[in-house]
């Protein structure tokens, strides 16, 4: 077998360098544990952010997508396949919802939500084709195509890459009365995360998501919640908007929903707002395969017959406090968390604590710089969970900078 470093060589010889990973190469995985090619073992805290979110090769969802591979992997959707029905039927109950579309990855599912809403506003709400609006927040995170960069505040993300799309205004995160400032009469959405993922773990002040439910429904535009990462239990409630008990129009579901196998994505929402499709007007080709589904229906199975969401929600709460408890260190602005979705901001740049960590075995990355972030799959043990506790307050209580790995 090749040694880590002959890996990583050959991947940045021959491969696009639009990624910095960290110097860990997964050869093997089991539950939270990820081997490398030297054997060395970590304890995966990240979950490739949070799409493993049931631990690498669950064996029942492995077992389920092996039994799907001797059957039928792909029909497209020229043909109907014997998973699908069952895949729309368990998001909608799981989701509270009435329809559901189909894709792969987060980026194309939130695309979806974009065009479905643009279509609601013409259809619907009367405004005219071309002028349709949406509103999103600054430092957002909701993918890289086109449209969806064009609205981001990551001028990393966006160099280069124009001509943008139009028809997008930024307001300020979790603030209520900007977004009821920037409707106007041709405002058809609201797209928003209900915790910031990428942006840090930032959680907006409490009643946030219900007055951005009321203000919506009052303006009658839609509120679009991208739960890619926030969804399926991570926060502690199977959607984070449940915390506030609030539904929004439309889920955009990814990452966690594939299993840790497949790109799964989908949104789901009601029938009158979903009913804006027709045969022709939006598609994908791989979208609803009955492998992905297979794999979908097993994790979503098992997610609520383990309880995943108390899981997460008893777990993240043990873990937060251990570290707010155990963790004294003035490079530390604050540490802060939702179920097991917690962030570790610090006053400078986080690299060097990330880089000690890895070497300490515990996986992990900043994001923006100043933030580390934690999301281990939900299904981590209370002792493993206690080794990461251990290692992770071990080095974060001593000072790291300067040479980044
Ligand atoms: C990861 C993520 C996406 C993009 O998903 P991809 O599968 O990488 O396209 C979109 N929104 C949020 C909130 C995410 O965390």
């Amino acid at each position: 077998m090749k040694s880590s470093q002959e890996i990583i060589e050959k991947t940045k010889r021959y491969g696009a360098h639009n990624y910095h990973p960290r110097d860990v190469v997964f050869s093997s995985a089991n539950g939270v544990i990820v081997t490398d090619p030297e054997g060395r073992e970590y304890i995966d805290m990240l979950s490739a952010y949070s799409s493993v979110s049931l631990g690498h090769q669950h064996p029942e969802i492995v077992a389920a997508a092996k039994a799907q591979l001797d059957r039928v992997t792909h029909s497209s959707r020229a043909f109907y396949n014997d998973m699908l029905a069952d895949f729309f039927e368990m998001l909608c109950n799981l989701t509270n919802m009435e329809k559901i579309l189909p894709m792969n990855t987060g980026a194309e599912a939130v695309e979806t939500a974009l065009k479905t809403a643009r279509r609601w506003g013409v259809d619907k709400k009367g405004v005219p084709d071309g002028q349709q609006e949406i509103i999103v927040c600054e430092r957002n995170f909701h993918g890289r195509t086109i449209a969806v960069i064009s609205f981001s505040s990551d001028a990393k993300a966006r160099r280069g890459f124009g001509p943008f799309t139009p028809g997008f205004k930024a307001i300020k995160f979790g603030d209520a009365k900007a977004l009821e400032e920037a409707i106007t009469p041709h405002t058809v959405a609201f797209l928003m995360e209900p915790i910031q993922g990428e942006a840090g773990v930032i959680i907006p002040p409490d009643g946030y998501l219900k007055e951005v439910r009321d203000i919506c429904t009052k303006n009658n535009i839609l509120m679009i919640a991208d739960e890619i990462q926030t969804g399926f239990a991570r926060t502690g409630k199977m959607f984070a908007c449940w915390h506030e008990d609030i539904q929004p129009d439309i889920f955009i579901l990814a990452k966690a929903l594939g299993g840790g196998i497949m790109p799964v994505s989908a949104i789901a929402t009601t029938d009158e707002i979903m009913s804006v499709f027709e045969p022709g007007s939006h598609g994908s080709t791989f979208g609803g395969n009955p492998f992905a589904c297979a794999i979908a229906i097993k994790t979503m199975e098992i997610m609520v017959r383990d309880r995943i969401a108390e899981q997460s929600a008893e777990k993240g709460k043990y873990f937060l406090e251990k570290l707010q408890q155990g963790i004294h260190n003035d490079d530390i602005k604050e540490i802060r968390g939702r179920g097991l979705f917690v962030g570790i901001e610090f006053k400078v740049n986080a690299t060097p604590y990330v880089a000690a960590l890895n070497l300490a075995g515990v996986l992990t990355k900043e994001t923006h710089e100043y933030t580390m972030r934690f999301a281990p799959p939900l299904v981590i043990t209370y002792e493993q969970l206690d080794l990461a506790i251990e290692r992770i307050v071990g080095v974060l209580n001593e000072k790291h900078e300067g040479a980044v790995l």
